[in-house]
């Protein structure tokens, strides 16, 4: 007997790189007309630099704020808390144990470190950095006193993925947690213009309900713990397997197995062929 033509295409889909979980997603991903794009790992490496470390706290050394940041980071899973723990490594510094350490999604991280409260994530607009840059800010006993600025490269293939998955479905979006300041170059690098910036987990899920609600059938592609509950409102769920948290896998519907987004068009494309032979 010949393979079912959507079981053929979760084959082929396997050849690109991308684990498609059932003959539903499969059948599903051809009618995407919306894809939405998370930033940070998903169309950047995820393997963000500290490239500026600002001391706001004249009582405060360079090599303290940073080691007060990195300690406070390090039991964090988020790609920017691994970039200020790889700054401090690179400084020889030894980092302080931390207490009471809690993650808050899309938002970023709050540890008690050497008897200081310590908060780090997104900083408030008047806090600018170099474009490009993601703008961190540290607080101690709830006073800013440093700002960090981060870079994270695009993926490679990144703008080619943008534009092929354009040309089969409508105008791309990216939702974000981060800045509208921090999304908008690599926005522009990437062919992106409905630049959706400052959402928390919830609100990219409102995003797509919204996208959904107006007729849209929405993919979306993200890589964070933060990404689950847009991805499980999404029509398809999309995961960057590279560094995906284990919620984010079990939460998609389709995992791309090997790091390139070049998958994302090329599994809408396999799965309208696959429906013209079925229908
Ligand atoms: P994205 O939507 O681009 O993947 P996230 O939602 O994970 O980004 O994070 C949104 C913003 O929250 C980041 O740009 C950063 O400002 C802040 N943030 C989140 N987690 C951390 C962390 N561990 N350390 C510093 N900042 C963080
Ligand atoms: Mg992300």
């Amino acid at each position: 007997a010949t393979m079912p033509p959507l079981l053929a295409a979760i084959a082929n889909a396997g050849r690109h790189g991308v684990l498609v979980k059932s003959a539903v997603v499969m059948e599903r991903l051809g009618t995407t007309t919306k894809v939405a794009f998370d930033k940070t790992g998903t169309l950047t490496r995820g393997t963000p630099e500290v490239a500026e470390v600002r001391v706001l706290e004249p009582a405060l050394s360079r090599e303290e704020l940073l080691r007060l940041a990195a300690a406070a980071e390090r039991p964090s899973e988020h790609p920017l808390a691994a970039a200020v723990v790889r700054a401090a490594e690179r400084e020889e510094l030894s980092l302080p144990p931390v207490d009471d350490f809690s993650a808050l999604p899309g938002r970023g991280v709050t540890a008690k470190v050497a008897g200081h409260r310590v908060d780090i994530g997104a900083a408030p607009a008047e806090f600018e950095v170099q474009p490009g840059c993601t703008p961190v800010l540290v607080r101690r006993d709830g006073e800013p006193v440093g700002l960090l600025a981060i870079t994270d490269q695009p993926r490679p293939e990144a703008a080619e993925a943008v534009a092929a998955t354009r040309a089969l479905t409508s105008d791309p979006v990216l939702l974000t947690g981060d800045t509208a300041a921090g999304a908008g170059r690599l926005a522009e690098h990437v062919g992106i213009t409905d630049v959706r910036a400052g959402l928390l987990p919830d609100h990219k899920l409102d995003e797509v309900e919204g996208m959904r609600s107006s007729g849209h059938r929405v993919a979306f592609v993200g890589d964070g713990i933060n990404d689950a509950p847009a991805m499980a409102t999404a029509h398809a769920g999309i995961a960057m397997g590279g560094a995906a948290s284990d919620l984010t896998l079990q939460t998609a519907d389709a995992i791309i197995v090997r790091d390139d987004l070049n998958a994302i068009p090329a599994v809408i494309e396999l799965s309208r062929r696959a429906r013209r032979v079925v229908t």
